[in-house]
């Protein structure tokens, strides 16, 4: 039989022939110490040297491979720190040039190297052939037609030819590698079999062998973390005791908090927060406690169907929880959500079924738990909250610490979520399951949208709805970028025009690095700038991160109730923030934010039905990747595709930073460039675990996820 690929993680390099003791020490150094590991350590490029040329056939404009060796190479370094490299490689056929642009490396890689291949588009200049910036392989003396090129093998003193020489012995010697996937996965998404795949990319004949090889590895790696998400999620499903809520109207039509709620808002549901708040409501109404992620673009009404879900759990009898990432959110959610739910009453019920009803009839008690609520009130809420006289407390990280206890948590929404680990969010339910028995329904609210192909993997473990419409009205925000000098000349007397006509402005102040304290210095120059230059005669306002919550929020509701024309503010504002009367916002440096927190800013505005503009300010230059993300926000309002753009721009990096489990596993994979890869193996994934979370019939499978995520997890994940 054949061996199975992670069996290879038990045999250790140095049985290779040419693995010395030294050679072992530099192959750990990139993080291979088993023939498992090696086998895994993938090419980062292959060198198609059937499309090689000889330097008398390169042609101007045309992408090639040019094998030779280097006979010679010189830095000049120019004022302000730039560094071009020369080079000239050489075949028997002639001589061509290259040029580095601040590559200063080069120079040591490139002296003296034969069998150099480099690849990319000559040009003529100064009746020479010259290539700007090639890609660069010391490919070693090979045969073969396409070459393998290892990722760092300069760094660790290893050289792309030894590793390719490693590998091939240790294929010879592993044999045939198991497949463990059954063979109707491989024929629904044509995929080859894991032995051929792993040959095919260390040691393809052609490019279309390098691509089916990569396209079943890659696979793979995507397959396990599915798998995982799939298995604990349903897991989850099959496992936990949850509430089924009373969630009428949307069960009976009766009279109840949330149909009163719903009659009293002053306008009407969009079609997708109908669609939203019913994927809720069958969730909520289940004994499987609701896993729901909520995406929805700025704007889009997400805080009304938060709402009417804790409406639900209020209605049945328990008690909702708001997790908001700060305490001007939190502040925010409180005052409207008291506006709105002023005179709303709870009922007593009869407690026949355990269900935690009050016992006299009250009006239903709305309470806020943030770093700024002082020791005697905090003390009183959370007294309160255990028994059962408060019904909605909102807060930020300080509902999250020791003491604070529900009766009976019914639902908890946890807004903007990008501000909350996963460890912080299940905190809350965990807690509540060892006090109750029962978990609460979750519901998480993202900020931004993320793509699909993301949120599948960074929130695979969650079913997701989506708000994908505004609600009607909306003007749509022109956005438009200027330089410092053409905001001097237009955009701060189009601030005083806005202001005279009762509207009102946020200034947003440039991000100076990490440090809060830089960040603070700069709003305050720019609020002196402005008050004594351009906006002077206007009522300025300041909030910043170093002012206490205190002063933060005196200052929103000054703004809120129109005493502030213009808002000069850091990024605190970044969330969240909802008034209606602000219609400009102007960005100062804003190629410092990145396109998410740029269109998250700009949503500060648009919100109520005058026409509304965002100005970018920025005098980068136009060919830069900051431009890049600038133009993108201009161009585009649509937060769904924006995420798009970013996620191309950016990678995946971040993001996945969010959900660390499984993620180191991909080594080939990009959520960002296999998206449909991503739908494949999600879709498999979904298939194979069916209702069997512990993979009873998929023994091979468990093995590589067990190898992944350790004994432990994998013991408590498909046996526990
Ligand atoms: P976000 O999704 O960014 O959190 P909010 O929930 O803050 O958006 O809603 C933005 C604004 O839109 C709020 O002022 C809210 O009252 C309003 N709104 C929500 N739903 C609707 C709707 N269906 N029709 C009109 N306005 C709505
Ligand atoms: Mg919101």
């Amino acid at each position: 039989m054949a061996r199975t690929l992670h069996s290879l993680s038990a045999i250790e390099v140095g049985v290779l022939k040419g693995v010395g003791a030294k050679m072992a020490v530099a192959l750990e150094k990139v993080g291979v110490r088993s023939i498992f590991d090696l086998v895994t350590y993938y090419p980062r490029r292959h060198v198609d040297r059937t499309n090689e040329a000889t330097i008398d056939e390169v042609v101007p404009g045309v992408e090639t491979v040019v094998l030779g060796k280097i006979t010679r190479v010189t830095t000049r370094r120019l004022r302000g720190g730039r560094v071009i490299v020369n080079a000239t490689l050489a075949d028997d056929t002639g001589y061509l040039d290259l040029v580095f642009f601040n590559q200063p490396y080069r120079e040591r890689q490139l002296q003296g190297a034969n069998d150099v291949a480099v690849f990319g588009k000559a040009e003529e200049y100064r009746g020479r052939f010259q290539m700007t910036n090639p890609i660069v392989d010391l490919v070693g003396a090979t045969t073969g037609k396409i070459v393998p090129i290892y990722p760092q093998s300069q760094m660790a003193g290893l050289l792309t030819r030894d590793i390719a020489k490693f590998v091939a012995e240790a294929l010879d010697r592993a044999g045939e590698i198991f497949d463990p996937l059954p063979p109707w996965v491989l024929s629904q998404f044509s995929l080859i079999p894991r032995d051929r795949a792993i040959k095919g990319i260390h040691q393809p004949e052609t490019m279309l062998e390098v691509k089916v090889a990569r396209k079943r590895l890659a696979f793979d790696e995507l397959l396990r973390l599915q798998l995982l998400l799939v298995a604990e999620k349903v897991k989850r499903e099959q496992t936990s005791k949850g509430i089924s809520h009373d969630v009428s109207p949307f069960q009976i039509g009766n009279a109840t908090l949330t149909s009163d709620f719903l009659d009293q808002i002053p306008f009407t549901l969009t079609t997708a927060q109908r669609k939203v708040i019913s994927e809720i409501a069958s969730d909520m109404s289940s004994p499987i406690p609701m896993h729901r992620l909520l995406q929805g673009d700025v704007g889009s009404g997400k805080t009304l169907v938060a709402l009417t879900s804790m409406l639900m759990a209020v209605q049945s009898g328990y008690q909702a929880a708001l997790l908001a990432p700060t305490t001007v959110l939190a502040e925010q959610h409180l005052l409207s959500i008291k506006a709105q739910l002023g005179n709303f009453r709870v009922e007593a019920k009869n407690d026949q079924d355990g269900m935690l009803f009050p016992i006299e009839n009250r009006p239903l008690r709305v309470e806020a738990l943030t770093g700024q609520t002082t020791a005697a009130r905090r003390k009183l809420i959370l007294k309160d909250l255990r028994d059962g006289a408060i019904d909605i407390l909102i807060g930020t990280h300080a509902l999250l610490v020791e003491g604070v206890e529900f009766q009976g948590l019914g639902a908890l929404v946890v807004d903007e979520q990008h501000r909350f680990g996963v460890e912080q969010r299940s905190l809350l339910r965990e807690r509540e399951k060892i006090n109750s028995g029962v978990e609460p329904d979750l519901l998480v609210m993202t900020a931004t949208p993320i793509p699909r192909s993301a949120a599948m993997t960074v929130f695979g473990d969650l079913d997701v709805s989506i708000l994908d419409e505004l609600p009607p009205g909306r003007t749509p925000i022109d956005t438009v970028w200027l330089n410092h000098e053409e905001l001097e000349e237009a955009g701060w007397s189009e601030v005083t025009g806005r202001i005279r006509n009762l509207e009102q402005a946020y200034v947003v102040c440039p991000l100076v690095e990490e440090s809060e304290k830089l960040n603070t210095a700069s709003a305050n120059l720019v609020y002196e700038r402005l008050s004594v230059g351009p906006l002077s005669g206007l009522r300025l306002g300041l909030v910043h991160g170093q002012m206490n919550d205190k002063q933060k929020n005196e200052t929103m509701e000054g703004f809120r109730r129109g005493l502030i024309d213009v808002l000069v503010a850091t990024t605190v504002i970044e969330v969240g923030v909802d008034v209606p009367n602000a219609s400009i916002i102007i960005i100062l440096d804003a190629d410092r934010f990145g396109i998410a927190q740029l269109h998250q800013l700009r949503g500060r505005v648009g919100r109520g039905t005058k026409p509304s503009r965002c100005i970018l300010v920025s005098s980068v230059e136009s060919d830069s990747p900051a431009a890049e993300r600038l133009r993108a926000v201009a161009e585009s309002t649509d937060g769904f595709k924006l995420a798009e753009r970013d996620l191309d721009l950016r990678g995946a990096g971040e993001l996945m930073g969010t959900r660390q489990k499984g993620t180191t596993d991909l080594k080939l994979a990009s959520i960002t460039r296999d998206k449909q890869l991503v739908f494949a193996a999600r879709n498999a994934a979904v298939k194979i675990v069916d209702r069997d979370y512990a993979m009873g019939s998929f023994p091979y499978l468990v093995n590589e996820l067990t190898a992944l995520i350790g004994e432990e997890e994998a013991a408590n994940l498909f046996r526990g």
